[in-house]
């Protein structure tokens, strides 16, 4: 199969060969022509799949071939993405597959200015990509209008739920003209987004290129147990040892990304950190240079997790492991994509082991955990497996008072949980998504 089987325009298959692409992947081959048909979109698609290509590559030729002139202050087509890093990334790969069409791409999102996004849109753009704050902003300032909209997607829709934008996407769906075509994309589907998708998408084809919140099985995945202390000593030995060039590590919070950063950069290492409270062109800096090799270490939250394409990232560390289990999926999407290998580490203490327990029911495996000679954790981390369960090892009998001798502990080797009874599951993945349409705005 090729794009020119898929009927895509000329102009399209130009740019696509100047990029390289030769082959549609499966999301593409599949959602190409529904697109091109007109129909409502659902599609679970792992990250790294090329699903931007999926859904931008039609909705260009849409835009080019039919409708009417795009109006002043007006976008025929909007992108909706979680995070501003996530819709900079949409809207560059969106105007290099629009290259050599007439058409106008923008991006707007919030943590900048307001007016240069108010001035640019005067004159009407064809297709915008957005994050939901800034578009409810800029709409409720005239800014922008949606009476044109022919076509709405949703990226990363999962993510934007977790993120606490029910209540901005429920806005936003009240904006909307209700002829459109809708498509909603996302790496997992939780029982909310299938709501979401019920109110939001009218008699949807669903696609499913992957199974359901599985792991890319090009990427390496382990867990390194440490006690909680010790993990930053842990981190710079692993470095050492690996000699890691280039690695995306995860922290939970921001305090934790800064305290990294420096404790690595006392070191003299190559590090820098993007989390929520840094500007956003900070964060777009740091994250270039990472990108170009020009930073060896990137320490990020969760904003940082879903939907960057960093060419050949060879290596995700997980610091921390993520509170919400989806985000390990999307976090160790970072690297193996397109079809590369990579690894994902995972450096997990005691009070971690609901996170790791809930992670391997989601995806359905029991993560390799391999003991790091002279790190092994005072306090043991419960074995766990893909079942939900966490173990709790039988009590051992009383030894009389007199005969002493020491306990055993497994060093140096790797030791896998597999081998522990399936059970039924008892830990549900550690949160809830909120319900779209309720609630205030979470803080993260
Ligand atoms: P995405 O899942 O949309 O973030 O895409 C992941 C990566 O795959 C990006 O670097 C794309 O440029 C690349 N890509 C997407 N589609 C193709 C294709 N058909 N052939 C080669 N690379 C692709």
């Amino acid at each position: 199969m090729t794009f020119a089987t898929l009927g895509l325009i000329e102009p399209l298959l130009r740019a696509l060969e100047t990029l390289g692409y030769q082959t549609p992947t499966p999301v593409q081959a599949q959602a190409i022509p529904a697109v091109l048909a007109g129909r409502d979109l659902m599609a679970a698609a792992q990250t790294g799949t090329g699903k931007t290509a999926g859904f931008a590559l039609p909705l260009l030729q849409l835009l080019t071939l039919e409708g009417p002139k795009v109006a002043a202050n007006s976008a025929r087509a909007l992108i909706l993405c979680p995070t501003r890093e996530l819709a900079e990334q949409v809207h560059a790969s969106v105007a290099e597959y629009a290259q050599h069409l007439p058409l106008t791409t923008y991006a707007v999102y919030g943590g900048v200015s307001i007016n240069p996004q108010m001035m640019k849109l005067r004159k009407g753009v064809d297709i915008l990509v957005a994050t939901p704050g800034r578009l409810i902003d800029l709409f409720r300032q005239n800014a922008l209008k949606l009476n044109q909209l022919q076509t709405l997607v949703l990226d990363e829709a999962d993510r934007m739920l977790d993120l606490g934008f029910s209540e901005e996407l429920a806005n936003i769906y009240r904006m909307l003209p209700k002829k459109r075509q809708t498509l909603l994309f996302s790496a997992t589907f939780s029982d909310d987004i299938r709501l979401l998708a019920g109110q939001m998408l009218n008699d949807p084809l669903s696609i499913e290129v992957s199974p359901r919140n599985v792991a890319a099985n090009t990427v390496k995945q382990w867990v390194v147990p440490v006690d909680k202390k010790r993990k930053p000593e842990l981190f710079v030995h692993l470095m050492r040892k690996g000699r890691w060039k280039q690695v995306l590590v995860f922290a939970k919070t921001r305090n934790g990304v800064d305290a990294l950063v420096d404790k690595l950069q006392g070191l003299g290492v190559n590090a820098d950190g993007i989390h929520g409270d840094k500007p956003q062109a900070t964060r777009q800096r740091a994250l270039d240079r990472f990108k170009a090799s020009e930073v060896q270490i990137l320490v990020a939250t969760d904003v940082a997790a879903r939907g960057l394409d960093i060419e050949d990232l060879p290596l995700v560390v997980n610091f921390d492991l993520p509170i919400v289990a989806e985000d390990y999926i999307h976090r160790i999407g970072r690297t193996g994509r397109a079809g590369n290998t990579g690894e994902a580490i995972s450096l997990v203490c005691a009070d971690e082991v609901n996170m790791l327990s809930a992670i391997e029911m989601l995806t359905r495996q029991t993560l390799t955990r391999k003991m790091e000679p002279d790190f092994e954790p005072e306090h043991r981390v419960p074995d766990t497996d893909a079942s939900g369960q966490v173990v709790k090892k039988p009590k051992k009998p009383k030894k009389p008072k007199a005969s002493g001798g020491g306990s055993k502990r497994n060093l140096g080797k790797w030791v896998d949980s597999g081998d522990v009874a399936p059970a039924e599951p008892s830990i549900k993945p550690v949160r809830k998504v909120p319900v779209f349409n309720t609630g205030p705005r979470k803080k993260k």
